[in-house]
Parts: C-alpha cells; structure tokens; sequence
C-alpha cells in the first residue's frame, strides 16, 4: 500500500500534494458506488442490432421501438435486422464485417439541454448546522430530516469559520446531490460527506476522508501564457498528450485572444495524477487564476465515468467534452490558435500542416477532414483497439471502442501506429496512424466517425446531446465531491 502523502497547507488554504509518480492505486471505493448508481440509472437504449456489440444487453429487444426523443434516420436501402440470438454464434469474420459496415443509419437525439446548476459556497458557522440545506435552499422536509441524523458527528469534528459545500440541482430545481466539508482547510482531517437523490426515493449518504483521495493527486500552477504559448516547457512538467490537453481546455475556457490576457498575471491550477504503468495519467481540475485579485476565471473538471467515457465539466456543469471529440487531428499541436474549434461550430480546425488546405466537411456518414499525407492522427478518447486493417472503401482503418456502446473510426490511413494492435488499450490523444488516402478516396483526408449503437452520430450537430457531453443525474454526487476536493474554496 502506497504511503500517504504530506498535505501541506499554504495560507490561503490552498492544498500541496507531494505523491509518489508510481504508486498503484485501485478503484476507488467513490468510483464503485457511481458505476453501480450509474448501471441502475443509465438507461441504454439499444437503437439497433446492426453492429455484434459485447456490451450491449442481448436481452434488451426494444430495437423496433425507439425510445422517446429518439430518432434515427436511415439513409439509402434499410439494413436488414437480424435477430438477437444470432449474436453468439457469429465468427470473428462476420463481426468485422459488421464492424467495417458502412453505416446507412444517422442518430438524432433532439432533446433539450439538460437543466443542471450548480452553486458553490462556504457557509459561515455559527448557526445551527442541520439546518444548512435549508439556507442554501434545498426545502424538501424529508432531506433535512435525513441530513440532521447523518451529520451530528460530522458537525463535531469540523474546524475554522465555514463549511464549503457544492450542492446540483437538477430539472425543475429538483435536488440532485450535496457535499459538504468539515471546514475551509484541506488537511488530513478533512472529510467530506456526499448526500444525492436515490433514483428509488430517498438518500444517500457517502462518507469520503480527503487525504485517502488526494495521494494520487499532484497540484501544478503554471502562468496562463506558458500553457498557451510555451509548449516546450510545458511539456517538461507535464506527459505530452497531458500538455496538450490542458492548452485545449484552456483555449476552451478562455478562448479570448485580448490583449488584456497578457498584460494581468494569470495562472493555471492544475491537478493532476501522473498515473502508473496500469493507469493511465490524468488531469482532474484546471482552474484559471487571477491573482491580481484571486479570483477563480475560469475552471473545468474531469469525471471518471466507468460505464461511459470520463467527461471535463466546467463548474456550473457544462461539458467541454464535445471539441475533444471532434478534433481527431489537433492533438499535440500545443500553440496559440491551433485546435480552436468552437463548440457548436463549423469552422475549420485551423491546422498549420495543412497549409490553409485544411477542410472539413460531411459527405455521406463521417467527417472528413482534409489533410496531408502522413499527418498524424490520434484518439479522441480513451479505449480499445477493436479493429485495425484494410477494409474495402475505408481503406486503411482504426477502429475505436470506447465504454457506453460508442465506437470512432478513423479512415483512409496511410499507415497504423505499428505499435498497435487489436485488443490495446488507448488513451486520449494517443497517436494511432497517419492520414493518407487507402480505400475510395479522391485525395488525402481522414475520414472520421463516431458510433453509438452502431448508428452513425454527427458529432457537430448541436441537438445532439450525448451522455458524452451531458451531466447526468448519476454523475451529480461524484461532481459535486469533486468540486469539493479539487476546486478552489469559495469565500464565505
Ligand atoms: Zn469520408
């Protein structure tokens, strides 16, 4: 068992972890309790039988009816259905022949935009602490029942002149989850209780000790500028598709190009976990400071999901996960006003390999982003290598599986990361081939799609709201925590 490390205190309460780079960490007993919450209350919908998908509940046969707010269009002659208990008896051949099956579906989703808020605080003590949800308006009699008997202990222990909590509503202001801290300090003692809303009726009540979850962590300030604009030095603190990632939530973030952002001292707050040869390393919070006058501008926040791709939710939780999806070229291309493509927008990737060449455009299912031959392509997310060689008109192809019944394909290779092959595990921004032109294609360009289902997803269309990119009401508890743990304490 790894050693704890030391949480060391500055002024402002702000806490330092110095933690071992190598230390092996299993899951977390918080990540347990989310999947098994998130199993309960994710509901897949299983919109089609078109691709031999392992994850996908044999016994769910709801394919002929799509659920509410679902539709999915189909494009050219139907594909036929087959039955689902001729799942199990197919060869490896028949599956990569569906695989590799271009698709004829497209999936559309047209809800509205989940209704998620988030406040955060630090309530001054003094009063009668039960009463805490009450004041930061969360009225529903049976919680504050429920919070008093799980908090006398809890209330005892806490220190200092306020008690941090982060609290999520959710639909029509319905109470999604709670955390609160037992004082404005982070230190050994510092525990944190998590309340969140059953999916059955009732609550539930998580106990967290914040020095057993913050070995992991290592916390980094870096000047704004540097993340922007010095990607070298960057890269000496932080592993390279880590360093590109933290220049393109930033962009995201602080997208602003005023001269105003060089003038005034900024710096990025980073937590991060530098992994270990069996966990992949990981930023989990970035906050932008001002500290002319300590101010938090901006800030985003990694969420493990195991049922689901993991998620970078801004406080007030909204994801920012859907560039990251749609950037298949621009990972490591770490310099001011690469990798700049607004959410929700159709403007190019402005890619400096390709010379002003570069072009996005959908022709039949998938993007196609036109670039030279050999320019490197990388994961958008972490996953599996499910399939890797030449497949007819998608030429050379990479096939991507990632948790939640989502797959991306990237087509047209001129040649594979020959590290590779079928079965590996993929981070994020891993480089697993090059463009080039293989399969029916008039010139380089990668031909990229994501899947859900089996169905074609165009990622750029704004309706479309995945539970990628959307905070769910299973998420709430582990955000809120984890705004508790890693974010900036706001003042009381
Ligand atoms: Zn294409």
């Amino acid at each position: 068992m790894a050693r704890s490390p030391l949480l060391i205190l500055d002024n402002q309460g702000v806490y330092q972890t110095h933690t071992s780079r190598f230390c092996i960490r299993s899951l977390t007993l918080w990540g347990k309790v989310c999947f098994g919450i998130g199993l309960i209350l994710c509901s897949q919908l299983v919109l089609s039988q078109s691709n031999q998908n392992t994850k996908s509940n044999p016994a769910n046969k709801n394919v002929a009816t799509p659920q509410k707010g679902i539709q999915v269009n189909q494009r050219g002659q139907s594909k036929a259905v087959s039955g689902g208990s001729g799942l199990q008896s197919k060869s490896a051949a028949e599956q990569n022949q569906q695989l590799t099956d271009p698709g004829t579906e497209e999936y559309s989703q047209f809800d509205a935009l989940p209704d998620f808020q988030v406040q955060r605080g630090c309530l001054k003590r003094g009063f009668r602490e039960g009463n805490l949800p009450s004041r930061i308006g969360i009225n529903d009699p049976e919680f504050l029942e429920y919070f008093k008997n799980q908090t006398v202990r809890f209330f005892d222990s806490a220190s200092g002149p306020c008690i941090p909590y982060v609290v999520a509503f959710g639909k029509r202001g319905r109470f999604e989850s709670l955390s609160i801290m037992n004082g404005p300090s982070r230190n050994e003692k510092s525990q944190i209780l998590t309340f969140t809303a059953s999916g059955f009726g009732g609550y539930l009540v998580q106990e967290e000790n914040l020095a057993a979850q913050m070995q992991f962590w290592t916390e980094l300030f870096i000047p704004l500028q540097e993340v922007l604009y010095d990607p070298q030095r960057l890269g000496d603190k932080l592993p390279v598709e880590l360093a590109w990632e933290l220049n393109s939530i930033v962009k995201q973030l602080y997208p602003d190009d005023s001269a105003s952002l060089e003038n005034s001292p900024k710096q990025v707050r980073v937590i991060v976990d530098f992994g270990t040869r069996d966990r992949w390393a990981q930023i989990w919070a970035v906050e932008i400071l001002n500290l002319a006058t300590n101010q938090v501008l901006a800030d985003a926040f990694w969420l493990d999901r195991d049922d689901i791709p993991g998620s970078f939710f801004t406080a007030n939780g909204d994801s920012i996960e859907r560039s990251f999806w749609t950037n298949p070229l621009s990972y490591r291309r770490i310099s001011r006003g690469v990798g700049q493509v607004p959410i929700r927008s159709r403007t190019n990737p402005n890619n400096p390999q390709a010379q002003g060449k570069d072009r996005r455009y959908r022709t039949h299912m998938g993007i196609d982003y036109a670039a030279p031959t050999g320019t490197p392509v990388f994961s958008v997310a972490n996953g599996k290598v499910a399939f890797l060689g030449y497949s007819g008109a998608y030429g050379k192809l990479i096939i991507i599986d990632h948790p939640g019944n989502y797959r991306t394909y990237y087509a047209h290779l001129s040649n594979y990361n020959n590290e590779l092959v079928v079965g590996n595990d993929i981070r994020r921004g891993m480089e697993i081939g090059y463009v080039g032109s293989t399969g029916r294609s008039t010139g380089p360009h990668l031909h990229y799609e994501l899947r859900k289902n089996g169905i074609y997803v165009d990622p750029y269309n704004p309706k479309i709201q995945l539970d990628l990119w959307t905070m769910r009401p299973s998420d709430s508890g582990s955000f809120t925590k984890q705004l508790l743990m890693l974010g900036s304490i706001p003042k009381e």
